[in-house]
């Protein structure tokens, strides 16, 4: 189970795996700021708080932390389905506008399509063809593919995830 590390400001800065979440406790480099209601540590003697988000007690600066481009990380952005019929088997990469007429490899113009889309886009744009794609290609932030695990979320680390409020 992932630990959610915070900068010491409190933005989400990492997932990391729970020993090494126990050891910067454990080390004065990290405060637990929040800890599992499921689950406990339990040494032979003794049982501890079980992490969910930690804190860093000093800020690492990381100003140009962003999702690398690559394959993987856009079918993950587009959830592993084709943008154009949902299909998620056969799955490659679609060039909303083709590289041909001088389309980009970059985010807003990639796009998860299976074979037979893909096939069916070939160099054309998508209004020369049928398609309709399911929803415009961003540049995912760094928070968002956080976000975006769900299979591993938990609801301590909601709070964190949220978007600042401007009260
Ligand atoms: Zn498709």
């Amino acid at each position: 189970m992932g630990v959610l590390v915070l900068n010491q400001d409190f933005t989400p800065l990492a997932l990391c795996h729970v020993n090494r979440a126990f050891l910067l406790i454990f080390n004065a480099k990290a405060e637990l700021v929040s800890e599992s209601k499921s689950r406990v540590l339990r040494s032979i003697s003794q049982s501890y708080a079980y992490p969910s988000v930690i804190k860093l007690n000093r800020y690492v600066n990381l100003p140009y932390r962003s999702v690398i481009l690559n394959r993987h990380n856009i079918f993950k952005r587009d959830q592993n389905k084709c943008q154009y019929c949902g299909q998620i088997q056969d799955l490659t990469l679609d060039h909303l506008i083709p590289r041909s007429r001088g389309g980009k490899s970059i985010w807003t113009n990639l796009v998860t399509a299976c074979l037979s889309c893909n096939a069916k886009k070939g160099d054309k744009l998508i209004s020369e063809t049928d398609l309709i794609l399911y929803k415009k290609p961003i540049k995912p932030s760094f928070i968002m593919f956080l976000k975006n695990l769900n299979h591993q979320k938990q609801n301590e680390w909601a709070p964190f995830l949220e978007p600042k409020s401007h009260s």
